[in-house]
């Protein structure tokens, strides 16, 4: 399993806008945003895709829908709503292999998926 730039952001070897952190899970903004609000919340441990996930992990992917919805309130954005998404490999569009959740909102964000 090979670390990506996220365990450098987790370990803050290198610069990132961290929005919160814990023991399992850290969050923190897209270098790229695609919406006005747009951050990534990852698992402390490296857990390269979705597909790679083991029941041992169920508390940290918990505690990243718990954190979500926290960051979301504190973003202004929960009313409204808000869209998680998590891409898995090739076909999903992942690029880095360290599985992460996207939170988007802030603007109506259209339909879920495009060709
Ligand atoms: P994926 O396509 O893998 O689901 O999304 C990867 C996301 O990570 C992209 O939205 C990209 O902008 C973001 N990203 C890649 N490298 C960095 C980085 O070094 N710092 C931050 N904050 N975001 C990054």
């Amino acid at each position: 399993m090979e670390e990506t730039i996220f365990s450098k952001i987790i370990r803050k070897e290198i610069p990132a806008d961290i929005v919160y952190q814990d023991d399992l899970v850290t969050a923190f903004r897209d270098i790229n945003p695609q919406a006005p609000t747009h951050i990534l919340i990852i698992p402390n441990k490296l857990i390269p895709t979705a597909a790679d996930v083991e029941v041992e992990d169920e508390a940290a992917l918990g505690r990243m829908f718990t954190v979500a919805r926290k960051i979301a309130e504190k973003e202004g954005v929960a009313e409204d709503g808000y869209r998680l998404l998590v891409n898995c490999k090739e076909h999903g569009h992942q690029e880095v292999m360290h599985l992460h959740m996207h939170l988007f909102g802030g603007k109506p964000l259209g339909r879920m998926l495009s060709a």
